[in-house]
């Protein structure tokens, strides 16, 4: 019974010392080189830690992987709670994987804080995806801030390319600009719609049309299927609309049905089409460059803000200057540049 206890307890030992000791940035970097999923998962856990010593190793594994991210093509997909978005990712993702490619499944979802954890990018809702050898998925990162979450998915996506992922899904809903945040972080963006009563147009959030590259109608089957077609010409007629884009694609409208796996092949000739036109006209490059540039500049007023509402003397002079323009003494544009004149004295 002693000798039973004693060898418990040694064994519990080994697990926690185990446990303590985290792998070296080149441990980290040598496993998501080498494919390895269990590595990628907790090099991603480190991306999202806020320790501040994680910070620093996840910085230099993003750096290890960076000049390892070629021939990938990111993918954002969105859409309202109930059009299909994971039933289609379960779909698309396989039909994908069974053609030998390696699918990463990121989600953005800002709102995951509040919910207690992401609904979006769950294994639950994607079981044949979450099983399959070539695919990997992580739930969306919390954070206090769209910016936050979406720095952490975009770090991600870098490891996931690293590991061999060489198509990757950014999977959000709606809320608030996150359309906007996937949508500068991938190289194609899908908006997925059902078909209505021919209300379609309506009720689309201003500004979803001009960054979509295909409009996908879901749901296409059986008594639905000529609704969907109709859906589909209004779509058209409503794109034509909008001026043409700078990368010379015109958005294109289809039609799949996610749980009945049609479709989904035509979906991903066109994307194929799309990189082959935009990788020939180089816009596909540039547009990379571009976001990593806007990335850069975003980063730099986060920081920059970061830096001037933590201060603590400035901290104490906004509270009294919003005081002042609350009560009308001061001009808000005064206020705010006596404010920024008092942070560079303090920078002095
Ligand atoms: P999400 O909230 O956008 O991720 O949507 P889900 O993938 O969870 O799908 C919402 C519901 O629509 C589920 O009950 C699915 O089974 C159903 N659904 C998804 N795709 C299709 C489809 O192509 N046809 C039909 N008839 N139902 C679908």
């Amino acid at each position: 019974m002693t000798k039973a206890k004693n060898s418990l307890s040694k064994s519990i030992t080994q697990v926690r010392s185990k446990r303590k000791r985290q792998p070296s940035v080149a441990e980290l970097t040598d496993g998501i080189l080498a494919g390895d999923t269990t590595v990628l998962a907790r090099a991603i856990t480190l991306i999202e830690s806020t320790h501040p010593d994680h910070l620093q190793k996840s910085y230099e594994i993003v750096e290890n992987c960076l000049s390892k991210t070629s021939d990938s093509m990111r993918i954002g997909i969105t859409g309202v709670p109930g059009v299909g978005k994971s039933t289609f990712i379960e779909s698309f993702g396989t039909t994908i994987t069974s053609q030998g490619r390696k699918v990463a499944v990121l989600a953005v979802d800002p709102t995951s804080t509040f919910s207690r954890g992401s609904i979006l990018g769950d294994k639950t809702r994607m079981p044949l995806l979450a099983n399959d050898k070539n695919a990997f998925i992580r739930p969306s990162p919390s954070g206090d801030s769209l910016g936050g979450v979406a720095r952490k998915t975009r770090e991600s996506i870098i490891l996931c390319e690293a590991a061999g992922f060489d198509t990757i899904l950014v999977e959000t809903v709606g809320v608030g600009q996150s359309e906007t945040a996937v949508h500068s972080m991938v190289d194609f963006f899908l908006l997925l719609k059902l078909a209505g009563a021919g209300d379609e147009l309506q009720g689309i959030k201003r500004g979803i049309m001009e960054m979509a590259d295909a409009v996908v109608i879901n749901k296409a089957e059986g008594a639905n299927l000529k609704r969907a077609l109709r859906a589909k010409t209004d779509f058209e007629r409503a794109l034509h609309l909008y001026p043409p884009k700078e990368n010379g694609w015109s958005p294109k409208v289809l039609t799949c049905s996610a749980i009945e796996n049609t479709g989904i092949d035509e979906i991903w000739d066109m994307i194929d089409s799309f990189v082959q036109h935009t990788k020939e006209n180089s816009s596909f490059v540039a547009k990379r460059q571009t976001q990593n540039t806007h990335w850069f500049l975003q980063t730099v007023e986060d920081l920059l803000a970061q830096s001037l509402y933590q201060h603590k003397k400035i901290k104490k002079k906004l509270r009294v200057l919003t005081r002042k323009v609350e009560q009308n003494k001061i001009s808000p544009f005064r206020a705010a540049e006596i404010l920024l004149e008092d942070y560079r004295q303090q920078l002095k």
